[in-house]
């Protein structure tokens, strides 16, 4: 191998890791864009060609943008892009599957003729005396049949080592091919599966380096033709004549109906006669579903004897669930539907279980330690209401009270106050504060990036330094991010360190080694799912052996009841479900692309009268655009031909942290009149004169993202609007833009999406701290709170569950590297 396709391989390997780990950036250390950096640098000294070293660059560029339902396509693209070779022959498989026995490892005979499988677990006590089966689980997948060095190697790609690991790679989705939809029943703007044949190919070039690709399929109802965009080798993978299964998103492109970059295999025609029942599996390149489908079912022949069931007898009967290998056998290949829903049942039950033990011992765990107890009289919190500008709405003087009883306990308090944008959390945040200071201790309040602990600096100096202690002090409160240095910086460090400052703000530059506290008492993070889990148990750490400080996190991110119970399991929840009065509900409104004009002519106005308006652009992937972002040629044109006269500002991921910060400065400090960016834009920054939000296809956005986004706008006395433009007329996407031109409240649209788009797409890329999910379901609300009462019993009678090693073991497993999730 040269240094040049070591480099690829490498980035190879990532990506699968990558699309293995669900598309969160969990392969890149230190998140996309620092690693696309240094991958880049080596990639240039390993002389990888120039032309592709860019196009990789870029789209892992675009890749750290998009939605997490664009992604894995992205990714898929990608790795396409990567291997331009065209994929084997199956003349060269068979080679690989009957060839040489040097290739493979001797068969294992183990799986042959063991009977029922179901038996052996529902037999064996958990005593963890009972004799230890073979490790027939951890063998290679080279044992098995049709598995030779290449696929083991393609296997190894997405994690899939084990025979073990090869049972429990679970179909991501199920294909039910009596109700397959013809083409003429299809309409833009929806997500679904055909089965059509190939009818012919149109190829073109556009310029250097943009060409298009399509196929015109046809099922008997109807045509359709698919689109990919630099990718002509696909044309190699396609045969005319044969029939596919194609899965995408329905478009239009020149007035006819198209799949952008469909996934596609390649089936038989009596695949779609019979009807059944298909699993659809997580793919790499070269390795199909169907293999891996057949492979699968070796492994289930010789792993399954020897699989134990961790879940106790008992509780299984108890609550209807069945074996978990008839489960594993249901979910590769089910036999009806309703096995299938069985199946899934059992799984999904699994997941929650495991996920609420792991929670909820680690809430057992938590309270075993001290805190401070702290109490207030009733003055101090009065004299706080009345130097605020105004009264507390009840949801948040409900919060507080709620907060002020956690912290007066000697049980360290673990608080999620979950709160639509603007609904005031800050304020309840700095009453919590005030309590710490007036006991003696210092608070800690971590922001995500340095504007907005900025902007916490100057909200809590204006509200805290007003009231007074006893004793007449008033509590100093502080600033800590990169941008504090030399003297200033000093001096911070050493009011923390001798407690003459009582209030830090600040970002993770609070959690370097060198930042001592003289007596943290409580920590506030703000934005909490911005942070690694690890950051949020170091800022914990920062308080006294002898005690844990009381923590309350912060999230504007409105999640349904059902979802906070799993994700948050750990930490009571403080809903602010109400606003302070006197907003005005921000106008939404959908429009055709065609109003644009008219639109800017509104921005035009605006701006006139004083306000500012954002613009936001996602980013087109695979789109004729390749080389720069949407965004990127939309301010260009925004600003040198439509308001030339006019400061555009522009904001996008490429730009680093502290660029983004100063565009995002100067659009708050007026100094811009128009901010065009993609969904980078910082959520939580306050722009009070900004009251313009036009959003551009806005049908690509999730609904909690459209939402934060309108959530800029509005928080000044001015009326403000959103403006959505898109060309969907119909299906998911179409009601999404309607319930949010219908409603603002932040938890009607939790639920909305929630039920729209599934809870996997709803938690998005970053949920960090929890572990990923076998058949990720949140939406299975029933289910959830049975294994929810399941785990709460067991711990009940066993709180270290010493009596169910196999239990343990798998908690453990579960949740191995996910450390605390408060
Ligand atoms: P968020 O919950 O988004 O963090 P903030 O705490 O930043 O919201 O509050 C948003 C704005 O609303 C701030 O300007 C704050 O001063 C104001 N605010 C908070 N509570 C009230 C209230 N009860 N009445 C009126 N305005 C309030
Ligand atoms: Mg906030």
């Amino acid at each position: 191998m040269t240094m040049a396709e070591k480099a690829l391989t490498r980035l190879r390997n990532l990506l699968n890791l990558e699309i293995q780990t669900r598309w969160r950036e969990r392969a890149f250390a230190g998140g996309v864009a620092a690693f696309c950096e240094r991958w880049a640098a080596d990639a240039r000294a390993d002389s990888v060609q120039p032309g592709l070293l860019q196009e990789i660059v870029e789209r892992l560029t675009r890749y750290a943008d998009a939605e997490s339902d664009e992604r894995e396509r992205m990714l898929n693209a990608l790795l396409g892009l990567l291997d331009e070779p065209p994929p084997p022959d199956p003349a060269l498989e068979n080679v690989d599957r009957f060839g040489p026995a040097a290739a493979r490892q001797p068969k294992t005979t183990v799986a042959e003729g063991q009977g029922d499988a179901g038996s052996v677990y529902q037999a064996s006590p958990q005593s963890g005396d009972a004799p230890k089966p073979p490790d027939v689980l951890g063998r290679p997948i080279t044992d098995l049949k049709g598995i030779g060095v290449k696929r083991a190697e393609q296997y190894s790609r997405l994690g899939i080592e084990t025979v073990g690991d090869l049972i429990w790679h679970l179909p991501h989705r199920h294909d039910d091919y009596s109700r397959v939809r013809p083409i003429a029943d299809v309409e833009v703007g929806e997500s679904l599966s055909i089965v059509a044949n190939l009818r012919g190919f149109d190829e073109r070039k556009f310029a250097y380096k943009k060409e298009i690709l399509q196929a015109l399929f046809s099922d008997g109802s109807g045509t359709v033709r698919t689109t990919w965009w630099n990718q002509s080798w696909m044309r190699k993978r396609l045969t005319i004549g044969k029939t596919y299964r194609l899965s995408g998103v329905v478009g239009l492109y020149m007035g006819h109906k198209t799949l952008e970059n469909p996934i596609f295999e390649e089936i038989g025609p009596s695949v779609v006669k019979d009807g059944p029942i298909l699993p659809v599996y997580g793919l790499t390149s070269g390795l199909r579903s169907s293999d891996v489908s057949r492979q699968v079912q070796e492994a289930l022949k010789l792993g399954l004897p020897s699989l134990h069931d961790p879940l106790p007898e008992t509780l299984r009967r108890h609550y209807d669930l069945i074996p978990l290998t008839d489960a594993l056998r249901q979910i590769h290949s089910p036999e009806t539907s309703e096995r299938l829903d069985n199946a899934r049942k059992r799984i999904i039950f699994d997941d929650f279980f495991y996920l609420q033990l792991g929670v909820q011992r680690r809430r057992q765990e938590i309270q075993h330690f001290n805190a401070a107890a702290m109490t207030v009289d009733d003055n101090l919190l009065a004299n706080y209401l009345t130097v605020l500008p105004f009264a507390l709405t009840g949801a948040q003087q409900r919060t507080l009270d709620e907060v002020r009883q956690d912290m007066g306990r000697q049980v360290p308090m673990s608080r999620l106050i979950q709160g639509d944008v603007g609904s005031g959390k800050t304020v309840v945040a700095a009453g919590a504060m005030l309590i710490a200071a007036a006991n003696g201790y210092q608070s800690a309040l971590l922001a995500p990036t340095q504007i907005l602990a900025e902007q916490h600096f100057r909200g809590l100096r204006n509200l805290l330094e007003g009231v007074e202690l006893a004793g007449g002090n008033r509590p100093a409160v502080t600033l800590l991010t990169g941008r504090i240095t030399g003297q200033k910086r000093e001096a911070a460090l050493a009011g923390i360190a001798d407690g003459s400052v009582q209030i830090v703000v600040g970002t993770t530059a609070l959690i370097q080694e060198n930042v001592a506290f003289a007596n943290l008492g409580f920590v506030v993070i703000d934005e909490q799912h911005r942070f690694g889990v690890g950051q949020r148990a170091a800022v914990r750490d920062k308080g006294r052996e002898t005690a844990v400080p009381h923590l309350l996190v912060m999230s504007a991110t409105p999640i349904p009841r059902s979802l906070a119970l799993t994700v948050y399991g750990d930490l009571d929840v403080s809903v602010i479900d109400e606003m302070p009065p006197g907003r005005t509900p921000i106008k939404t409104k959908r429009f055709p692309p065609t109003d644009r004009e008219r639109l800017y002519g509104f921005v035009r106005r605006q701006v006139h009268q004083g306000r500012q308006a954002y613009i936001i652009y996602p980013l087109v992937e695979e789109s004729e655009v390749l080389d720069v972002g949407a965004a990127v040629d939309a301010h260009a044109r925004l600003s040198e031909e439509i308001f030339p006269d006019l400061r555009v500002g522009l904001l996008h991921g490429r730009l680093k942290g502290a660029e983004k910060d100063e565009v995002m400065r100067s659009f708050a400090g007026g100094d811009l009149d128009i901010l065009v960016s993609t969904s980078v834009v910082e959520v939580g920054v306050d722009v009070p004169n900004a009251t313009l939000m036009l959003i551009e296809d806005a049908e690509r956005f999730g609904l909690a993202q459209l939402h934060q986004f309108r959530g800029r706008v509005g928080r000044g006395e001015h009326e403000s609007y959103c403006a959505l433009f898109s060309r969907v007329k119909g299906g998911a996407q179409h009601e999404r833009l309607n319930a949010l031109a219908e409603t603002t409240d932040g938890f009607i649209l939790a639920e909305k999406d929630l039920e729209l788009r599934g809870p996997g797409d709803f938690l998005g890329t970053r949920q960090s701290g929890l572990p990923d999910l076998k058949m990720a379901n949140l939406s299975d609300t029933a289910t959830l709170h049975l294994a929810q009462e399941a785990a709460q019993d067991l711990l009940r009678q066993d709180p270290d569950l010493d009596n169910y090693p196999l239990v343990q073991e798998k908690v453990e497993r579960f949740w191995r590297g996910h450390g605390d999730v408060s």
